[in-house]
């Protein structure tokens, strides 16, 4: 059976042509990067070249680019190497755990943190954030596309209230990353933004790459102690096939950007979004009218629980998340969906499908075969929903 993968905001597969790149960096040339000799400037021209790749999407300086082992690993570089005890910090309720464990870990530490609400279509007000500001605030971390409802954050306002207040501003873009522009220039939307973190998985690259944008000026400590990798900025051997992947990729998303695909994936997910709307009663997307990114939707299915949704999709051959990927095996409700006003309950029959570019006509009207069936089916064993037909016969 040939499976309908909606999940991509959990991850992407590595996409053919950014395997082959990385290939001969496994078998031929894999020399470190750091060595003298000839196999050693091969692997640091690789490197150079895929960090020339990204800082051309970025719109920023090669040196600008630090390369990571992940989304996490970015977000953790920015809040650590940035703030002190003594600082103070603002994030958002609607974070990434990435963000919202580290911020707690600082907190302990001596950090100062404001998490600020957010609407209930899931954004973050830039009135907020002027509010909190604090002559000491350092660092202002909010997401530039949220990884459950994808809804945009109004970045350039935010980051433009944090700079006038003297703090420096840093965006997890991972899910933006591929999806949207990322430009950094001063002419472009994000010219405010200091620090920036993408996830190699989330656009077609392989696990475990990931980039940290440090504009120019930011001074950051480093997390690891070692060698003078990345400009003394993350120490540890390159992963060259990781990083040659990632420029691979970026170049392969920046180049997609350019095309129709945008709008062909919007189209796509608002296919499915209508058809489920329109096939299933009591459903409802969350934080509907926010801006969004084109392949995210956030749907409830009232009186179903997502988990028993995800598996029924699942034995159909369909892929989809409950609420967020990282958290699953956690029974509490999505933190990022309540931070949005839902109930529990509803939180709780929410289903996240994610598209991507390689999602098909065909793979969405199978989708929109498979979910009314599997949905009515868990309706007819749920207690609380009550069939309009049998209300009327009663
Ligand atoms: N930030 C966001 C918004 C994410 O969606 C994720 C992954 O789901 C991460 C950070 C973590 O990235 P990684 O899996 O590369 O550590």
């Amino acid at each position: 059976m040939q499976r309908i993968y909606l999940d991509a905001n959990a991850t992407t597969p590595l996409l053919p042509e950014v395997f082959e790149a990385m290939r001969p960096f496994y078998l031929e040339h894999y020399g470190n990067a750091s060595s003298i000799h000839q196999q050693g400037q091969q692997a640091r021209a690789a490197v150079d070249h895929a960090r020339d790749a990204i800082a051309r999407m970025l719109h920023c300086r090669p040196a600008e680019v630090v390369f990571t082992s992940g989304g996490t690993e970015s977000d953790n570089l920015a809040l650590f190497g940035v703030l002190a005890p003594g600082d103070h910090m603002i994030t958002s309720t609607i974070e990434h755990h990435a963000v919202l464990h580290a911020a707690h870990s600082l907190e302990s530490r001596g950090v100062e943190v404001t998490f600020l609400p957010v609407t209930a279509q899931g954004i973050v007000e830039p009135t907020a954030l002027l509010a909190a500001l604090k002559p000491n605030t350092k660092l202002v971390s909010i997401m530039y596309a949220n990884n459950e409802t994808g809804a945009v954050q109004p970045i350039d306002a935010l980051a433009g209230i944090a700079h006038a207040g003297g703090a420096l501003f840093h965006t997890d873009a991972v899910q933006a990353g591929g999806k949207l522009p990322l430009d950094v220039s001063p002419h472009g939307l994000l010219k405010d933004v200091d620090l920036l973190t993408l996830s190699g998985h989330k656009i077609f690259a392989p696990k475990g790459t990931g980039i940290l944008y440090v504009r120019r000026n930011v001074r950051l400590a480093p997390m690891f102690h070692g060698g003078a990798h990345e400009r003394q900025r993350r120490a540890g051997t390159e992963n060259v096939p990781g990083i040659v992947g990632l420029g691979k990729a970026v170049e392969v998303a920046a180049e997609w950007l350019k095309t129709d695909g945008p709008a062909k994936l919007t189209g796509l997910r608002d296919r499915l979004e209508k058809g489920i709307l329109t096939a299933v009663d009591e459903t409802g997307v969350n934080g509907e009218g926010a801006p969004r990114v084109a392949n995210t939707t956030s749907i409830h299915f009232d009186h179903v629980e997502a988990e028993a949704l995800l598996i029924a999709l699942d034995l159909k051959g369909i892929s989809v998340s409950g609420g967020s990927a990282c958290q699953s095996g956690a029974s509490e409700p999505s933190h990022v969906l309540t931070a949005m006003g839902l109930s529990a309950a509803r939180a709780r029959a929410t289903i996240r499908f994610s598209l991507s570019k390689l999602t098909t006509e065909a793979e969405i009207d199978e989708a929109l075969r498979v979910i009314p069936e599997a949905v009515a089916h868990l309706r007819e064993l749920s207690p609380t929903y009550k069939k309009a037909e049998s209300a009327v016969a009663k």
